[in-house]
């Protein structure tokens, strides 16, 4: 059988989004609901598929339907393409599985010649209008199909505005726009170097061309990056006959919302502008009109419009984008979808159509895009002020948000100004464990190195900081750094914002988070529908405390070594460290448990009796060691060394490479008091918590980090339960425990069945797992992922979106073997993909008990969790 590759817009309906894009499905939605839709039909997205399979050509087989098509609208409109007494006109525009305005290309008028202009010029009696489309078809035509640029039309408008002594392209009469039009020819020959295509069916053809060549225009592209659009859907291409809005003063086009997409207020919202063609109304050469003024200037208009508009809203439930055209006082629908609204709107609108009695709960939860919730979290940028700015440069989106502040350089300066309570933006090659204090209080976090896991966007997306890292063309001076081409100084306003990369070498105002009452209600129906738990990773008791706020039900990641962060601590965990021997090891630790204890203490305080997973000491310990010269002298005094001594300490401790070296469980093989000390504070501090709550029924999880053998867990395991049930065992609390492991190493995955033997739980800790699987750094990986992007290789980064299909694999084959040895083992993954949806999805439908995810995405994933469970039933 023939693959069908064109449907007129009578043979499809709304359910075929996928072959025929949003726009294709929605016109044919419009049309069998009898609305006044011009004619057309719809080239499918597999089409599109098929001209990139077939080496960018449109196979002979799809150019055929085509053609057949084009007759049937002949047919249909009673019009013909390229004759002169009755010319078919059609307009030919791309439209996706996902809307992504703006991104693709759109060319009006096509069809148009010397002969079709002529002869409909004197048909219609109104040659102005006539060459006012087709000086515009030919530079649209010039722009996309041929790539010439714009700028020299819009230049050769203007030198004939000024000739005339005019301000308004409406000011200019017909043998003007005629001029214009010979003279936008010869730019195309010039710069093409043959003539303007005066065949309609060349003009077709390269016009679908290029609209399935836009589908990979950069813009397209990174649109389809930030919003998880997968490159091989395709757009489809739809081709609709011409209504006119610039036919006089009884046509016009305009835009309009069903409600407000800022607010989410009810009531029409939108523009319109008499005697033009949509492009006028967007691009804002002349100023539209509200759309209620068409209430006034066109009262029967308006009614059957809004008419249309509740009878839209009420077919889609919900809010709906629309384009319209009058031709000489008729109305025309040409596209309607779902619109794009602000966070803040979605949630009204979501509930609004509930209480309408138009949509159910489950419906509202299904409708919002989760990674909106940021918007409503952190603060955002002033839109109008950010619409003047430009970016001097891009990194990473490591924790989203808006800040504004002038530049510090160290940890110290942003801690004493922050408290003074001045806006500070702290910049870093990258940071360390001693910054925490100083990113605490910073407005925002700039870094040259790493990537979407390292400490800095890991420690900020905790505290819900603005974060951009990786920003390699930072290049740093002498209390300065140069970036786009400009020097910035300590004093210095720069703007970073978080959730894209871009930073703005000036101030932009910022607006505070705002959380409505709204949001409480979708998040409380999400909760109802949700099947998995969503936890937190919090090492303090702030954190925690942040978390439950955000409904976090218990924390799936406590990394102790951040505990270790504030500047008082920092010198106990290097003496333990740099320890020579155990007596000097268990000195140190001597010093820490009683810090850890009241920590652990805080956090099961904060989590108010939800399980609470604390790890055992997992980094690399580099990240701990002093760098500073006057840090050492510091930490000889402590420990009564020659400086020169714990050099050579420190020296002996170097590795090649730390993240794969001595870290994890290995410090408790090597070093099996850390592991005791570690379990101590945990049990001692429950058991001190347990007293004062009875109420509470506190079971911790202590988890073991960077497994890869069931020997060595099962080794620092009797660490554990030796300590554990010792301490116990001499308390009047019978406190009950859980020993389990992360799943972060491939070899743990791939003997998930020896491990579970030993472990009660498995956390996924897929950082780990996906640098361990695909073999490079987290740390390092966005110096050189940019150019897999841009190659196609990947399409995300595997840091942010877990690997389905190789890490997925790993963690699938882990659950099942994990389950065979131990049916009832708890199962939970705390990787930063805890917190993006797309991998959220992806642990429902693998069978896990619980996500967990920094306090700031607990609402995000509590959503996205809600909408996977009611995705797959
Ligand atoms: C992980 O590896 O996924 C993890 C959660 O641990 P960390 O990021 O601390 O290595
Ligand atoms: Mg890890």
């Amino acid at each position: 059988m023939t693959t069908k590759y064109v449907y007129e817009f009578s043979e499809g309906d709304g359910s075929m989004r996928n072959l025929l894009g949003g726009k294709g499905a929605n016109l044919a939605e419009m049309t069998g609901l009898g609305m006044p839709v011009p004619q057309g039909f719809t080239i499918t997205t597999e089409a599109c598929t098929r001209y990139y399979d077939d080496g960018q050509q449109i196979g002979d087989d799809i150019r055929g339907q085509i053609v057949e098509y084009i007759g049937k609208l002949e047919e249909l409109t009673g019009k013909k393409l390229g004759d002169p007494d009755n010319p078919l006109l059609v307009s030919v525009r791309s439209g996706s599985r996902a809307s992504m305005p703006g991104m693709m290309d759109t060319i009006l008028n096509l069809g148009m010649n010397e002969q079709v202009v002529a002869a409909f010029a004197a048909k219609t009696g109104n040659p102005r209008f006539v060459y006012d489309s087709y000086r515009r078809f030919i530079q649209m035509y010039s722009d996309v199909v041929m790539e010439v640029g714009k700028a020299y039309f819009e230049e050769l408008i203007d030198e004939m505005k000024e000739r005339k002594g005019v301000t308004n392209d409406l000011e200019l009469d017909a043998d003007d726009l005629k001029e214009l039009a010979r003279q936008f020819k010869e730019e195309y020959k010039t710069k093409i170097g043959s003539e303007f295509p005066s065949d309609p069916i060349e003009q077709l053809f390269g016009a679908i061309r290029a609209v399935f060549r836009s589908w990979d225009n950069p813009r397209a592209v990174y649109y389809r990056r930030l919003n998880d659009i997968p490159s091989d859907w395709g757009t489809a291409v739809n081709v609709q006959s011409m209504v006119f809005g610039n036919l006089g003063d009884t046509s016009g086009t305009g835009v309009a919302f069903s409600r407000n997409p800022a607010t989410g207020d009810p009531g029409l919202y939108g523009e319109y502008l008499m005697n033009a063609q949509g492009e006028d109304v967007v691009a804002g050469i002349r100023t539209p009109l509200t759309i209620d003024q068409l209430k006034a200037q066109n009262p029967g208009l308006y009614d059957e419009f809004q008419a249309i508009v509740t009878r839209l809203e009420n077919h889609y439930r919900d809010m709906q984008d629309m384009e319209f055209t009058i031709e000489e006082g008729k109305l025309f629908m040409l596209q309607t979808r779902n619109g794009k609204r602000t966070a803040a709107a979605a949630f009204k609108i979501a509930c609004d159509l509930v209480d309408e009695g138009m949509i159910d709960s489950k419906k509202a939860v299904s409708m919002i895009d989760p990674k909106q919730i940021d918007a409503l979290l952190h603060p955002q940028f002033d839109d109008a002020d950010l619409k003047d700015a430009t970016p001097i440069g891009k990194g990473l989106p490591a924790s989203p948000g808006a800040a504004c502040g002038q530049v510090v350089f160290t940890a110290e300066e942003a801690a004493e100004r922050g408290k003074r309570g001045e806006d500070v933006v702290l910049v870093r090659l990258e940071t360390t464990p001693e910054d925490i204090e100083g990113m605490h209080y910073a407005k925002g976090i700039l870094t040259a190195r790493g990537g979407m896991t390292s400490h800095a966007a890991v420690v900020a997306r905790g505290m819900g900081t603005c974060c951009v890292s990786g920003l390699g063309e930072i290049s740093f001076g002498v209390k300065n750094f140069t970036l786009g081409g400009n020097t910035y100084n300590e004093g210095d306003w720069i703007s970073l914002d978080g959730s894209t990369g871009n930073v703005y070498g000036e101030a932009i105002k910022t607006v505070p988070a705002e959380i409505s009452g709204y949001f409480g209600r979708i998040m409380e129906w999400a909760d109802a529908f949700r099947t998995m738990k969503v936890r937190t990773n919090a090492d303090t008791p702030l954190d925690a405390k942040q978390a439950r706020d955000f409904g976090a039900e218990g924390i799936g990641l406590c990394r102790t070594e951040h505990m270790f962060f504030e500047p008082d601590r920092i010198s106990a965990i290097r003496e333990m460290i740099v320890s020579k021997s155990v007596e000097q090891r268990e000195a140190a630790l001597a010093k820490l448990l009683p810090m850890q204890r009241s920590d652990f203490e805080g956090i099961y305080e904060a989590m108010e009796g939800y399980p609470v997973t604390i790890r055992l000491l997992d980094p690399p310990l580099h990240e701990f060691l002093p760098h500073e010269h006057s840090d050492v002298v510091a930490l000889a005094r402590q420990m009564n060394m020659e400086t020169i001594a714990l050099e050579a300490v420190i020296d002996s401790l170097h590795e090649f490479n730390p993240m794969m070296g001595h870290r994890g469980c290995r410090l408790d093989v090597t070093y099996p008091e850390i592991g005791a000390m570690q379990t101590r504070a945990i049990i001692e501090a429950a058991i001190n918590v347990q007293k004062r709550h009875p109420e509470w029924d506190l079971v911790p999880e202590i988890m073991i980090p960077l497994v890869g053998e069931v020997k060595e867990l099962a080794f620092v395991k009797k660490i554990v339960t030796d300590t554990a049930d010792a301490i116990i065992a001499e308390s009047d609390v019978d406190l009950k425990y859980l020993v389990g492991t992360m799943i972060e190493i491939p070899r743990a995955a791939l003997t998930a069945d020896e491990i579970a033997t030993e472990a009660e739980f498995f956390s996924f800790g897929t950082n780990d797992l996906t640098q361990m699987t695909f073999g490079f750094s987290r740390d390092d990986a966005g110096k050189f992922l940019e150019s897999y992007y841009e190659k196609k290789i990947y399409e995300v980064d595997p840091f942010a979106r877990l690997d389905q299909v190789g890490v997925g694999k790993l963690v699938e084959t882990a659950v099942k073997l994990g389950r065979q040895s131990r049916p009832d083992i708890k199962l939970g993954i705390c990787g930063e993909h805890g917190g993006d949806p797309a991998s959220i999805d992806f642990c429902q439908r693998t069978g896990l008990n619980y996500v967990s995810c920094s306090p700031f995405r607990v609402p995000i994933a509590r959503l996205a969790a809600a909408q996977s469970a009611l995705a797959n039933g």
